[in-house]
C-alpha cells in the first residue's frame, strides 16, 4: 500500500486479486494502469464482528433497478437484497460488462489449461488476506474495461478492453462494504489487449460534505 496524491493505492499485480475494506461514503478508483486489462470488481456488505459475506452486489438485480446493461454514472449497484452498495460516480471509458461470468477453474480445463489463476479463485485468496470468508457461488463480477458487444439479434462478441493507461472507474460505497478486484488472468481468449497488466485500486478517503447529504441533513 501506498500514497498516491491523498489516496491509499493497493496495486493489484497483473493476474492476482486483492480486497479493501471500504467506509460509507468513500470512494474507490480502480485505475488500469498499463492499459487493454479487464478487471473483475466484487463487492460485499460487510458488518463489523462479522466474517462470513452473505449479501453482495448483484448484477441482475442492479440491470433490474436500472433498466440497463452497466449503470450510467450517478446511478447505483444493488445488493441481492436491492440496497444501494456502490454508486458509479466517475468513469473514463464507458465500456463495461455485467454479463459474463468470472473465469473459474473449469473455465481454464475447458480451455485446455489446468491450474491456471482465475479471478474466481483470486476472489477467494482476496477476502481471506482480510479474514473474510464466502461461501457461495461465485458473484457475477462487474467487469470493468471489458468490452462485451451485444448486437440486436442477442449475440455477444468478445473483444480486447479499450482502456488506456490512466483510464479508471470510480465507485462512492453507499455503506460499509469490501471491494475485491482481481486483474483477469485471461491470457487465451482475447479479452485483455496486450498480456497481463496490473491494476490499482485507490482509496479516496470520505470527500468533503456534498449538497445531496447537506440535504439529508435538514
Ligand atoms: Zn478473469
Amino acid at each position: 500500500m501506498v500514497e498516491v496524491a491523498g489516496a491509499r493505492r493497493h496495486v493489484v499485480p497483473p493476474g492476482e486479486g486483492r480486497a479493501v475494506r471500504v467506509s460509507a461514503g468513500a470512494h474507490v478508483q480502480v485505475i488500469d494502469l498499463d492499459g487493454g486489462q479487464v478487471g473483475d470488481v466484487f463487492a460485499f456488505v460487510t458488518e463489523p464482528g462479522r466474517r462470513e459475506l452473505t449479501e453482495y452486489l448483484s448484477a441482475a438485480h442492479t440491470r433490474a433497478s436500472t433498466s440497463r446493461l452497466f449503470p450510467r454514472v450517478g446511478e447505483s449497484f444493488v445488493t441481492t437484497r436491492r440496497r444501494d452498495i456502490l454508486r458509479l460516480t466517475g468513469d473514463t471509458v464507458g465500456v463495461h460488462d455485467m454479463l459474463i461470468a468470472a473465469c473459474d477453474p473449469p473455465r481454464y480445463a475447458q480451455l485446455g489449461a489446468n491450474n491456471h489463476r482465475s479471478c474466481a479463485e483470486n476472489l477467494t485468496e482476496a477476502l481471506s488476506e482480510l479474514d473474510l470468508t464466502y461461501s457461495g457461488a461465485t458473484p457475477q463480477p462487474v467487469n470493468v474495461f471489458m468490452r462485451i458487444q451485444v448486437s440486436i439479434e442477442g449475440d455477444l462478441q468478445w473483444w480486447e478492453a479499450p482502456s488506456r493507461p490512466g483510464d479508471s472507474v470510480t465507485f462512492q460505497a453507499m455503506q460499509e462494504c469490501v471491494v475485491a478486484v482481481s486483474a483477469c488472468p485471461q491470457d487465451i481468449v482475447g479479452i485483455n489487449r496486450s498480456g497481463l497488466s496490473a491494476l490499482a485500486i485507490d482509496l479516496h478517503p470520505q470527500p468533503a460534505r456534498t449538497e445531496e447529504s447537506t440535504d439529508r441533513d435538514h
